[in-house]
């Protein structure tokens, strides 16, 4: 998976395989952003000190607490905030925080950078196609959503049958962000967020 620019200058990608990744995405946009540099270090006002919700997933509070339940479930009351998504009508976790992100230096550096929420690494302040758009979503929806089902399996007494619902989403319990992204689109389709046609847009 490649990201490029389409006919109009905006941030696209070449194309989805029934094996790609959304690690495979993450790395692109790596390289992406090594080849077209985005100008951080002119940049006034910095993303990361904006008043921007900064949406939580499950991988990255995971590795925060590393790998502890206890010390994710703390983490999760003392530096969480649940807030209504609500393009996409369900809860998610943001950081508790006034204006900048609490993990932002005063000479912009990020103090979490290796293990940065899915949706930083997502982010490209550039103009995006429908289509990376769409995708970039999805994704985040699918993290967010899981840390949402992570942290009610750790703190709430469920029935096999409720944990079984939870683990529908590909993310729950995920130990990386290497789940396909094809499965991210099956998720997608149940929960309404797209459809058919939709997802063959896609590819
Ligand atoms: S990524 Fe953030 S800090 Fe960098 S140029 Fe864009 S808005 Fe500014
Ligand atoms: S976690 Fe890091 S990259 Fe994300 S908003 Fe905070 S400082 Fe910026």
């Amino acid at each position: 998976m490649k990201l490029l620019l389409d006919g109009g200058g905006k941030i696209d990608y070449d194309m989805i395989q029934a094996d790609t990744t959304v690690k495979d995405l993450l790395e692109a946009i790596d390289i992406f952003l090594r080849d077209n540099t985005l100008p951080c270090d002119n940049c006034e006002e910095s993303c990361c000190k904006k008043a921007w919700s900064v949406e939580m997933d499950n991988v990255c509070v995971n590795r925060l607490s590393n790998w502890n339940k206890e010390a994710a479930v703390s983490f999760v009351q003392e530096k969480l905030l649940k807030k209504k998504n609500y393009y996409r009508d369900f809860n998610q976790y943001i950081l508790r925080k006034e204006k900048n992100c609490i993990y932002i230096t005063e000479s912009n550096l990020c103090t979490i950078y290796e293990k940065r929420p899915v949706i930083c690494r997502l982010y490209i302040c550039s103009p995006k196609s429908y289509r990376y758009n769409l995708l970039r979503e999805l994704v985040g929806s699918t993290y967010l959503k899981a840390l949402i089902y992570e942290q009610k399996m750790r703190t709430d007494n469920f029935t096999e049958r409720t944990i079984k619902k939870y683990k529908a989403n590909p993310a729950v319990l995920a130990k990386d962000y290497d789940i396909l992204l094809e499965d991210v689109f099956t998720y997608a389709e149940a929960e309404g967020w797209i459809d058919f046609d939709e997802r063959q847009e896609l590819y």
